[in-house]
């Protein structure tokens, strides 16, 4: 029999997938790491188990503690996934504007979530920011592992996505795309790979607007990537190059992705290979460039694969229609 002995034991070791019908005309291999077959679903499992490891070993959660973050997205369903193994409570805050979905994923691992208006300053007293840190302080044995500064989330990187994809590379790799978010992905795999071969380059994808190419925090839609403050975890130094992305370019690779290479991936990941096939168009035959895809599209049904939405946002034209529903035969 084949087994492990907890869901935990499945997060990371996920595969690389060869991008073929996307980056056709490209001479460098472009080979994409698939985060969402993460037990969680996404590349945020590694953090999440990484995060709560240390804690614990240091002391800041003991047993029967409780976590509290302000997430609705990956991370979240990351920590809500191993506080259910280990026993603890989990208390998310979320503001009104995330979806009943996402907050009935979290619930439906058994965590608390908290829903707070997004109409409010970031200095009002009900604002997600100010209710996490209050509930921290009432709540008993409470512990925040703030993604953004945690040092335990590149270092999860460092220890696990860096090497996975040295050893499957063969150490051929040449070139690593990831979106930046909190930084911890690029940050801790950039590292890992740099210290192992001067020869690779690291190449953040951002969203135009983002801070991290230069913007102002501009709103984009694609979620999960960019920022308008700089994060402890972003280590500024380490990209050789940062290529900006538009919503547009974004959305309408993520469908590629699932119409040509059968890949149903989210905004990001849809992001990163736009990143990542423009560095690869410049490289040489024999570069490999590695894409991280950090979740799954199912996700993003009633967004970037809903025709409706995309025509709502201008990235789809009135009367234009991709998709094909509930056709009557
Ligand atoms: N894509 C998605 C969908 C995410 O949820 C995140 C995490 N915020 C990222 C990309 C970026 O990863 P990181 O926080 O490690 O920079």
């Amino acid at each position: 029999m084949r087994y492990v002995e907890s869901v935990l034991d499945l997060i990371g070791n996920t595969p690389l997938v060869k991008l073929n019908s996307v980056a056709e005309g490209i001479e460098a291999t472009v080979l994409a790491k698939v985060e969402y077959l993460n037990p969680g679903g996404s590349v945020k499992d590694r953090i999440a188990s990484a995060m709560i490891d240390a804690a614990e070993a240091s002391g800041a959660l003991r047993p029967g503690g409780t976590i509290v973050e302000p997430t609705s997205g990956n991370t979240g369903v990351g920590l809500a996934m191993v506080a259910q193994q280990r026993g603890y409570r989990c208390v998310f805050v979320c503001p009104d504007k995330v979806s009943e979905d996402k907050r009935n994923v979290l619930a439906a691992y058994g965590a608390e979530v908290v829903v707070c208006p997004t109409a409010v300053a970031p200095d009002d007293p009900r604002s997600y920011y100010l209710v996490s840190d209050r509930l921290v302080e009432e709540i008993e044995g409470a512990w925040k592992p703030d993604q953004y500064s945690n040092p335990d989330n590149p270092a999860s990187h460092y220890r696990s996505t860096g090497p996975e994809l040295w050893d499957q590379t063969d150490g051929r790799i040449t070139h690593f795309v990831a979106g930046i978010g909190t930084g911890g992905t690029i940050s801790g795999t950039g590292q890992y790979l740099k210290e192992k071969s001067e020869r690779v380059r690291v190449i953040g994808a951002d969203p135009e607007g983002s801070v991290y190419s230069g913007g102002t925090g501009r709103p984009y839609l694609v979620e999960g990537v960019g920022e308008d403050f700089w994060p402890d975890n972003y280590d500024k130094g380490l990209p050789d190059e940062i290529v900006e992305v538009t919503d547009a370019e974004a959305f309408e690779m993520t469908r590629r992705l699932a119409r040509e290479e059968g890949l149903l991936v989210g905004g990001s990941a849809g992001m990163a290979v736009v990143a990542a096939l423009t560095v690869a168009r410049r490289a040489e035959p024999d570069d490999v460039v590695v894409v991280l895809l950090p979740d799954g599209g199912r996700g993003y049904l009633s967004k970037i694969f809903s025709d409706d939405w995309m025509t709502t946002y201008g990235f789809m034209t009135a009367g234009e229609q991709d998709m094909t529903v509930g056709a009557v035969l």
